[in-house]
């Protein structure tokens, strides 16, 4: 008798995605020519540049030439964009990274999710709350939790960090020790991003506690503050405790594209029963290896594109369009008297449903009442009841209508 991984039973209801786009068809059906826009799901809507287009023609071209035709790249992805990222993500900012410390991947969700993999399952994990559902959702696959304890909305076996209001949705240190700490900044979904102090802590913490952070770096690229780190290596000490994620995806409008990275310092390292060292690098080597055959060739040369001149210019005005975009709906939703935070060095606006409206609640008057598909702060966790998030990855157009709409709507 074949068994399934029931760990996977105890993951709780459909996706987050899945549900907002089940009540979003039956709107549509239920009202047929009512036009729906949607600052939900965190997908861009801008197009390639045109020095990444070039690219993968070029690439493509490239593949019908026997002479330069590839087959198997090198899995952890080939040189020319490893050294790109290497130069331009960090030389530049000072941080020392060679390039067999860069895997290249097809996205950040498996990144993130299948990092886990490599350590042991009794690690005490500690995730923040609220943020994205990925982190959680792979170590109750993984069986790192119990069952989810509906009494309190959580899986026993994960430490929650809260991010409230009123720790400016900042998590603290955890009261009890914790081995892997999921870090993302800026956050999604409160848009929110450490300072450097801030982040500090948390490497220190990790130092001192032989911990491991899990950095997800997927919205650097927004960043318009200057003083807060784009890069968890900024801060010294963090490559002995720290692997950090990054990807083309929001960056470059890579999300149907897919390219990603990871970063495994080589003096990291994880212990044995025995306390023996071993190196994160040498296992997530071993890992991606065995079970990646790398992105494609024309894909890699698209996102190499990104470091170009041209091609920085480019992927520089499309982030500053996103950007517009967020300080348009933060300022009209200030306007309208609504307690809202993020967009400043994220797409992502953090909104405070009304009058102690629960999410889903809001969520439903908006589609309902503005046609305005949201993404119900719940659905990222306990501390996301009573927000909703809305991106900034929509056209300005649909922006401007969406913040018309909402100006009209009895609240
Ligand atoms: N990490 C965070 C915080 C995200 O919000 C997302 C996508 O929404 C991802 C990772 C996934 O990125 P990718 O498209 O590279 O898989």
């Amino acid at each position: 008798m074949v068994r399934i991984n029931e760990n996977y039973t105890k993951l709780q209801g459909a996706y987050l995605f899945s549900e907002i786009a089940k009540r979003r068809t039956q709107f549509a059906l239920d009202n047929p020519g009512a036009q729906i826009i949607s600052l939900g799901i965190g997908d861009v809507t801008q197009p390639l540049s045109q020095p990444v287009i070039e690219a993968m023609q070029e690439a493509v071209i490239e593949m019908g030439d026997a002479k330069s035709f590839k087959g198997y790249g090198p899995e952890q992805g080939y040189d020319f964009l490893r050294e790109m990222i290497a130069k331009n993500d960090y030389h530049a900012r000072g941080v020392r990274i060679d390039t067999d410390e860069i895997f290249i991947s097809d996205g950040s969700k498996c990144d993130t999710g299948n990092f886990q993999e490599i350590l042991h399952i009794d690690n005490v994990v500690a995730i923040t709350d609220p943020v994205y559902p990925v982190y959680v959702d792979t170590n109750v696959m993984a069986g790192r939790t119990d069952e989810f304890d509906s009494s309190i909305g959580r899986y026993k076996g994960i430490q929650y960090l809260d991010c409230t209001e009123q720790s400016g949705f900042k998590p603290n240190l955890p009261q009890e020790r914790v081995d892997v700490i999921y870090l993302c900044s800026p956050n999604n979904p409160t848009g929110i991003a450490f300072s450097h102090e801030e982040l500090k802590t948390w490497v220190d913490y990790a130092k001192e506690n032989k911990s491991l952070i899990l950095f997800d770096a997927a919205y650097e690229a927004f960043i318009k503050e200057s003083e807060i780190p784009h890069s968890i290596y900024e801060i010294e000490g963090a490559k002995e405790v720290a692997v950090e994620f990054r990807s083309f995806s929001k960056t470059a409008g890579f999300t149907g594209t897919r390219c990603a990275f990871v970063v495994v310092p080589k003096q990291l390292n994880a212990f044995d029963s025995k306390g023996n060292p071993y190196s994160l690098n040498a296992f997530w080597n071993r890992r991606h290896t065995t079970k990646f055959n790398g992105v494609s060739y024309v894909i890699q040369r698209a996102a190499a594109a990104v470091y170009t001149e041209e091609g920085r210019t480019q992927v520089n005005k499309t982030i500053n369009y996103y950007m517009e975009n967020a300080a348009l709906i933060r300022t009209s939703l200030e306007l309208l008297g609504f307690k809202v935070f993020g967009g400043v060095n994220a797409p992502y606006i953090w909104l405070k449903c009304p009058g102690n409206m629960g999410s889903w609640e809001f969520f439903n008057k908006l589609l309902n009442e503005a046609h305005l598909v949201t993404t119900p702060g719940v659905g990222f966790g306990n501390n996301g009841e009573g927000y909703v998030r809305l991106t900034a990855f929509g056209s300005r157009e649909n922006t401007e209508k969406a913040m018309e709409r909402l100006r009209k709507v009895g609240l």
